[in-house]
């Protein structure tokens, strides 16, 4: 059984390996330590490790260890205030969490609707937090996928409002491609994610466009190579999850 730090330096190097292969700069790929469904102790191990930046995919599970890594003097930062470690939401959010979502979380990364947008910035601005968001884009055919689709007319809409939700603040795109696909697959669609990216910023200008979350355990090279800035790793970091009841 190798150790937290063992893992993390293990992955450490392999981003150094995939950014020197790309030409692109270290600090121009920040590693997000996807926690879900390991306990509030696994999170303080790895802020004990320099991790400060982790991702959550239930509100009601985050909700849980917040208060348990609160008690263990570890606090989150939320929205653009407090310092803290950075948490955030990597799953889909439901329209009735957004409250909670908003209360407990540094940044939502996958806004993946008009609608819940909406919520989301009424519930930031009742707590007075000014939340980071990312949108995420649909590039699988998979049912379980949830985002907007490239190119509809909702993504422009969202676009087109998102500059008024004053308690929003886009910062970039981000996806999850298909499950159980070949590492070619996910690079095409880590190419569509940056090519979209590219595409939006120069119609919305207004708009920051500078994030694309892409790159989990098993193809975070591939993301780094086509322009992700921040890689989302669990299992490798973390070790296998059991599943979640
Ligand atoms: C679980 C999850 C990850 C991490 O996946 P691993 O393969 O364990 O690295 C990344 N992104 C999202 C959206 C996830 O739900």
């Amino acid at each position: 059984m190798s150790t937290f730090k063992e893992r993390l330096s293990a992955i450490e190097e392999r981003i150094d390996v995939a950014c020197v292969r790309s030409g692109r700069k270290r600090k121009e790929v920040r590693l997000m330590a996807v926690s879900k469904v390991h306990p509030a102790s696994a999170i303080l191990e790895a802020v004990d490790a320099g991790i400060n930046l982790f991702g959550e995919n239930r509100v009601q599970e985050f909700e849980r260890k917040h208060a348990e890594l609160a008690a263990a003097g570890v606090g989150v930062a939320i929205g653009e205030a407090k310092p803290g470690i950075e948490v955030h939401l990597i799953g889909h959010l439901q329209s009735n969490k957004t409250a909670k979502a908003a209360e407990f979380f540094s940044g939502v990364d996958t806004i993946d609707s008009l609608r819940v947008a909406e919520r989301l910035n009424d519930s930031a601005k009742k707590l007075g937090h000014r939340l980071p968001v990312l949108v995420e884009i649909k590039l699988s055919e998979e049912e379980a996928k949830s985002g907007f689709q490239p190119g509809s007319a909702e993504l422009d809409e969202f676009f087109e409002k998102a500059p008024h939700l004053y308690s929003l603040r886009v910062r970039g795109l981000m996806t999850v491609p298909p499950l159980d696909e070949d590492l070619e697959a996910a690079r095409q669609c880590f190419r569509q994610l940056r090519q979209l990216r590219e595409s939006y910023a120069k119609r919305f200008s207004g708009l920051s466009f500078d994030e694309l979350s892409m790159g989990m355990s098993g193809d975070f090279e591939i993301a780094i190579e086509e322009g992700s800035t921040l890689v989302r790793i669990g299992t490798a970091l973390f070790g296998q999850r059991v599943k979640q009841a």
